[in-house]
């Protein structure tokens, strides 16, 4: 049996996130061994351009040894402690400071943990808290949009508003509102401005917060662009629209900006670039480059405020996970900020940005291309039926998918979400490499054309 291929090995032993697992043994894994750059290799030796870093995370791209040099380090050093019962260590010190001091608003601590999901958890965890600290039990209530994606746990599938994350594991938990999701290009009445449409879902927000009743409303989650939603940018005024709704009625605004952060929308976070004043932030992915596997949420005073308070009466703060500020993930972040801010990656995705947006909207030109958006180097474009009256097509011709499988046998890995084809390069890429691969997306969307005969 040890010289099966990989491939064969995989389909006989692994269950696959998202995947259709009954469909697996045809379709066959992609193996990929080794990367360098923006590009990734299979067994082949065959090379992808790697139009989302991984999972929208690998933004310093494949091969870099300082982050090599810091596991190995930190591996040798310490490779193991944590952060329970008044412990401590250097690197997990080292990054909560740091990231304190990054913050684009006044943040009081931050918690480590292992993944985006536990870093929305533990939000979800301290909304509970506080309420309870506050002596409003009832204020618990949390809000998040169609379309949003919090993570996969029983807590932040419930925020998720994709059904594939609640079809079949009796989500959502109770508790869970669900607002509208900001895209214009979808959910605008005819002749209806950005502003306008901004103005009417805040409107909304508002009638939903009224009915609920405010006493019962804690929180609004939020990415500042929306990621596996599809990509999308919020429109004009929107944010601080919503913002101006939530402090009428005293309701948290977290903001998820585990794809937003460390430069992917242009500014540091996406909070700056699109006037949001968070009270707690979640980040992960581009923390550590996707090196090494770690989040952080941070919580401003009001949050930690009370928190601190209620843990004093009951005695501790009972939340924490055995690899929360793990400190050779610990270490891989901290390097990973250091590259950022000696290679100064905000100029280096101001000026290879604009390669990528300016290459998408000219993809509007294509008779498959109804919208394309996006900002920074995160970008999708979404194939329609008919761009005059944007139908879509219809779902089990799964034109996204086709797409991105031709896409990928012409050597681009994107990500279909329905028919929304995302873009997040590695934020290094190169303005050569961004025209590649839009050259290799562009064969690819040709070909799906001819195929569909439209
Ligand atoms: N939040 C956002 C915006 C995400 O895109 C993701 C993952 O893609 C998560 C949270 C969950 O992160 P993780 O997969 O690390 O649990």
């Amino acid at each position: 049996a040890s010289n099966r291929t990989i491939a064969e090995k995989d389909v006989d032993s692994v269950l696959h996130p998202y995947t259709n697992l009954k469909r697996h043994p045809e379709v066959g894994p992609l193996v990929i061994t080794r990367g360098q750059g923006v590009r990734v290799y299979d067994e082949a030796g065959r090379d992808y351009i790697e139009g989302l870093a991984g999972l929208w995370c690998t933004s310093l791209g494949w091969g870099e040894e300082r982050l090599v040099e810091a596991a190995a380090r930190q591996m040798r050093q310490l490779p193991f402690y944590h952060l329970f019962s008044h412990k401590t260590h250097d690197v997990g010190v080292e990054l909560c400071a740091r990231l304190l001091a990054m913050a684009p608003v006044p943040m009081s601590k931050v918690f480590l943990a292992g993944s985006g999901s536990e870093a929305n958890d533990t939000a979800i965890k301290l909304i509970h808290y506080r309420a309870n600290a506050l002596g409003t039990p009832d204020k618990k209530k949390i809000i998040a949009r169609e379309k949003a994606y919090h993570g996969v746990t029983v807590a932040t599938a419930s925020l998720t508003g994709l059904v594939n994350n609640q079809r079949s594991f009796d989500l959502p938990i109770p508790g869970v509102l669900r607002a509208a999701c900001p895209h214009h290009y979808r959910f605008a009445k005819d002749g209806e401005s950005e502003e306008d449409f901004s103005t009417r879902l805040a409107g909304e927000l508002e009638a939903m917060i009224l009915a609920e009743g405010p006493d019962t409303v804690a929180a609004f989650f939020a990415e500042p662009v929306m990621g596996a939603g599809g990509v999308i940018v919020p429109p004009a005024g929107y944010f601080p629209k919503i913002q101006a709704v939530l402090d009428r009625y005293d309701v948290l605004l977290v903001v998820d900006e585990v794809i937003c952060g460390f430069g992917r929308t242009g500014k540091m976070f996406g909070t700056e670039t699109f006037g949001i004043r968070p009270d707690m932030m979640t980040l992960a992915k581009g923390l550590s480059s996707g090196y090494a596997p770690i989040s952080a949420l941070m919580v401003n005073e009001r949050v930690y405020g009370p928190v601190a308070e209620e843990s004093g009466r009951i005695g501790v703060f009972g939340h924490g996970y055995t690899y929360g500020g793990h400190p050779v993930s610990a270490a891989v972040a901290l390097e990973t900020l250091n590259i950022y801010a000696e290679r100064d990656i905000l100029a280096q995705v101001a000026e290879v940005g604009p390669v990528l947006q300016d290459g998408l909207r000219a993809l509007r030109g294509h008779p498959l291309v109804g919208e394309a958006r996006g900002v920074g180097l995160i970008g999708a474009v979404e194939l329609v039926a008919d761009k005059a009256n944007r139908a879509p097509f219809p779902p089990e011709l799964a034109v996204g998918a086709r797409v991105v499988a031709k896409a990928q046998a012409k050597g681009v890995i994107l990500r279909a979400m329905g028919d929304a084809v995302a873009f997040a390069p590695p934020l290094v890429i190169s303005k050569a490499d961004i025209a590649e691969m839009l050259r290799r997306f562009g064969l690819a969307l040709d070909e799906a054309h001819g195929e569909l005969g439209r």
